[in-house]
């Protein structure tokens, strides 16, 4: 990692599309973060994130949250 002067943002990471696996890079636009939780087992929910094309694919107009 390198120390940038110009960059303040706290929160700049990446992380990487659930479904298609492509990286978010630092500006996250479109992105969203959902919580994810499989009722067949107890597992805590976990969050997992989805690229923009993925999270209109797997959610289209219908998302309720
Ligand atoms: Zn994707």
């Amino acid at each position: 990692m390198r120390d940038t002067p110009r960059q303040r943002e706290h929160t700049a990471r990446v992380v990487r599309c659930v479904e298609c696996g492509c990286s978010s890079g630092l500006r996250w636009r479109g992105w969203g973060a959902y919580r994810y939780e499989d009722a067949e087992t107890t597992d805590p929910p976990v969050i997992v994130f989805y690229c923009p094309s993925c999270a209109e694919n797997e959610f289209g107009h219908s998302r309720r949250v």
